[in-house]
């Protein structure tokens, strides 16, 4: 693996990009939370297949798809971060999370699975939390049955399962993640199977645009508060999205605003994180499923990397 450019802030979030021997780029990127030290909690980010199928119209990843990578390759992008900072694979961090969501489905890729099984034992990591974020495609139950397995043997309260959903309306799913997919019902009976007494609840996550159906009743019908949690993030202003007219419900640079969504879910009895990077994070794209390399080669040159992979950015109103 070559790593063949890189961006961002070392106190913030730096996305890299590398060239596999097979010519295939990828990226992955590690980032910190300011004013946490990387000792407190150090979050990488990884890619586990080249592009993606499923295409979502909000990701810049699902522009192409070229195979999976094997366990060696995911491997090397979660070794070069390491060894950056902690070349002894001794990794302090109270949390260090490992995200399997950059490029690619990661249910896709039974790879992914030996990393989890490998993961504990090739670092010493007492912080170590792996995190799974899929769409719960509807192929994929060997995935998941697996995943299971490996998070009661391994994991025990130190795993994080998200699952994307996006909308509660069945069209609007199917046009935002446009895959056969697990209906709501199998994600609550799964996701009921899963958690277990000290376990992280499982994740539900909505990127809402402005125009997103997002029922709280229809959460409720399915998913109890008890297991489930919500995660609510800003649509990223990638290519693709802009393409699809979609803009994000979410201000990006307004933290601390109250939004109608929000107040609804938590008077549903959710927990509900509003999940906002910080500025530069965002810039660089430190979220699920984008590809930076499109924005590389809309580039004139390299140079337009360190401006940020943002397409131009909408006008928000203060409040929602
Ligand atoms: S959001 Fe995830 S599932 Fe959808 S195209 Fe991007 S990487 Fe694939």
């Amino acid at each position: 693996m070559k790593v063949i450019s890189s961006a961002g802030q070392e106190n913030i979030a730096t996305v890299f990009l590398a060239q596999m021997p097979n010519n295939n780029i990828i990226e992955f990127l590690e980032s910190v939370q300011p004013p946490y030290p990387r000792e407190k909690k150090w979050v990488l980010i990884v890619s586990t297949l080249y592009g993606c199928p499923i295409k979502c119209p909000i990701c810049d990843a699902g522009g192409f798809y070229k195979g999976k990578l094997s366990k060696d390759e995911i491997f090397k992008q979660i070794d070069f971060l390491v060894k950056r900072h902690y070349p002894d694979f001794c990794i302090p961090a109270d949390k260090f999370k490992i995200q399997f969501a950059r490029m690619g489905e990661p249910s896709f890729n039974m790879a992914v699975l030996d990393v989890l099984e490998e993961l504990p034992s090739r670092y010493q990591a007492p912080g170590l939390m792996p995190c799974i974020s899929s769409v719960a495609p509807s192929v994929s139950d060997k995935f998941f049955e697996r995943l299971l397995d490996i998070k009661e043997r391994y994991y025990r309260g130190k795993f994080q399962l998200q699952f994307s959903i996006h909308s509660t309306d069945e069209k609007e799913r199917d046009f935002l993640i446009p895959v056969k997919k697990w209906s709501f019902e199998k994600i609550a009976e799964y996701g009921a199977r899963f958690f277990k007494e000290g376990d992280r609840k499982v994740t539900l996550n909505f990127a809402p645009s402005e125009k997103s159906i997002i029922d709280v009743k229809v959460l409720k019908n399915h998913f109890d508060p008890k297991l489930f949690f919500i995660k609510i993030t800003p649509l990223n202003p990638t290519y693709r999205a802009e393409k699809s007219r979609l803009f994000s419900y979410i201000n990006p640079d307004l933290k601390d605003s109250k939004y109608d969504l929000i107040e609804s879910l938590r008077g549903g009895g959710y927990e509900v994180l509003l999940s906002i990077g910080e500025s530069a994070e965002n810039q660089i794209g430190s979220n699920c499923g984008q590809y930076i390399t499109q924005h590389l080669n809309k580039a004139e040159d390299q140079c337009r990397l360190a401006d940020g992979y943002n397409c131009k950015l909408r006008e928000y109103s203060e409040t929602k």
